[in-house]
């Protein structure tokens, strides 16, 4: 199941009792749907538990019920559509605006007045209109209008709410979306799929867990590239003098130094330090190293 359709499901799984509240979630299908005007709406989908939901939803929000015709789509699609004249005269009446506007055009806002309506608004936009990345795979959440009135009104709408919309124009469809994974998880908290939001949540820590250890362990990597490379600097150094003037030339000191590297050629400064007896400080093995590469640099 893709984490769109879990979504869906969780939002499917509240109850329809507000008739207020009905009529909000209603009106944001109707807003996201294929196409809703004053002669005929036609709602497409694949999911299974937003088209069980549909009828119901229309019957509580509208009294619509029987007008509402279930075709059967190509694949797994289902299509809903209205073109009973009574139906929509009961849609418009139920959602008319005061302003004047065209409620299928325009958001009227006089019924998204209350908080609860305001998230049953955005849940039914979601069911219609919406899709949701898998978090494993990234973070992007969208609505899909086909209006760009209800694109501008719904962004201000959430804004209002506290979100940060971000919109786009996609093949004449307008897109409300959103990349910021606490954004997505606040939205899905509102619109009634808290589940999902945790379980956003949860995908997010583990992901970041994940890239710290991963750059960690790149950091310790690329820190022992660092020490093999020294180390191979130093052992050319000491085949050059042994080449040349011989080991001899270095003096004991030196020459059991460059003695014990050929010993230990993947051995760190740190762990040669602790073959002497007693051990030599790390300053003083540094010294006696920058000393055979310079006289390895004179022959
Ligand atoms: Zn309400």
């Amino acid at each position: 199941m893709t984490f769109s359709s879990k979504v869906k499901k969780e939002l499917c799984s509240i109850p329809i009792e507000r008739k207020c509240c009905a009529v909000a979630e209603a009106y944001g299908v109707l807003l996201f749907c294929n196409s809703f005007t004053p002669s005929s709406v036609k709602i497409v989908t694949e999911n299974n538990d937003f088209s069980d939901r549909l009828p119901q939803l229309f019957q509580r929000a509208f009294g619509v019920a029987s007008e509402l015709k279930r075709i059967p789509g190509v694949g797994s699609k289902t299509i809903f559509s209205l073109t009973d004249e009574g139906a929509i005269e009961s849609i418009y009446e139920t959602v008319s605006s005061s302003t004047g506007r065209s409620i299928a055009t325009h958001v009227n806002f006089g019924v998204l007045e209350e908080d609860h309506c305001r998230s049953a608004f955005l849940r039914g936009a979601f069911l219609a209109g919406g899709a949701v990345t898998n978090p494993e795979a990234g973070y992007h959440l969208e609505l899909t209008t086909t209006h760009f009135h209800v694109c501008k009104e719904v962004c201000a709408l959430m804004v209002d709410m506290d979100m940060e919309p971000k919109e786009t124009v996609r093949k004449s469809n307008y897109v409300i979306y959103f990349k910021n994974s606490g954004m997505i998880e606040d939205f899905l908290t509102v619109a009634g799929a808290p589940v999902c939001a945790m379980e956003l949540m949860s995908a997010k820590i583990y992901k970041d867990v994940r890239n710290e250890m991963n750059r960690r362990v790149n950091c310790d990597l690329a820190n022992t590239d660092k020490t093999v490379e020294a180390a191979q600097a130093q052992i050319a150094a000491i085949r050059a003098i042994e080449a040349g003037p011989g080991l001899d030339s270095l003096g004991p000191k030196l020459k059991q130094t460059a003695l014990l590297r050929l010993e230990n050629p993947e051995a760190t400064l740190v762990e040669l330090c602790g073959m002497y007896d007693p051990p030599l400080r790390k300053s003083c093995l540094n010294h006696r190293m920058r000393r055979i590469l310079a006289i390895a640099r004179e022959i």
